[in-house]
Parts: structure tokens; C-alpha cells; sequence
């Protein structure tokens, strides 16, 4: 497994309510979580992946994804982003 890096949760919040639905309105390519559910839980967090494929189908828009991987110190699908700031 890639290592992963949980970020907390003010990018997506920044990024709106709306990209975290459109993230979770499919389940998950990586590890099959199902749509509505966090890839993780306690706290709730979802890859990376999940929205570059939200963007990339039309779900959201690519600047609430430059939000949500700003400041990244790595970019990879399989890194976790939590979905509220703690
Ligand atoms: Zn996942």
C-alpha cells in the first residue's frame, strides 16, 4: 500500500459540502468503498482519487479541486483527505 498522509479537514470544507456529495456519489476506484460512505472512518476521510474523478467527471469544478490539494506537500490518488477540519 502507498503511504498516505491524513490532512485535516479545512480544504474541504473550503471547498464546499458539495465536493465532498460529489466525491462520495461514486463508490471508490481505490479500495471499493461504496458511494455515500468514507474510504476511512473516525475520523472520516477519503482519497485523493475520489475527487480528481468528481472533477473529472463534471461533479465538481477544478477550482474547488485546487482547494482541496492546495498545499499538498505530495499529490497522489491514494492519499487520504479529511473530510471535516478537526
Ligand atoms: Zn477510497
Amino acid at each position: 500500500m502507498v503511504t498516505t498522509k491524513v490532512r485535516h479537514g479545512e480544504p474541504v470544507q473550503a471547498a464546499g459540502l458539495h465536493a465532498l456529495e460529489a466525491a462520495r456519489g461514486l463508490p471508490c476506484s481505490l479500495c471499493y468503498a461504496p458511494a455515500g460512505a468514507p474510504c476511512r472512518s473516525d475520523p472520516d476521510r477519503d482519497h485523493l482519487g475520489r475527487y480528481c474523478e468528481a472533477e473529472a467527471n463534471g461533479k465538481i469544478t477544478r477550482p474547488q479541486l485546487a482547494v482541496i490539494v492546495d498545499g499538498l506537500a505530495v499529490i497522489a490518488v491514494r492519499l487520504l483527505v479529511e473530510a471535516a477540519a478537526r
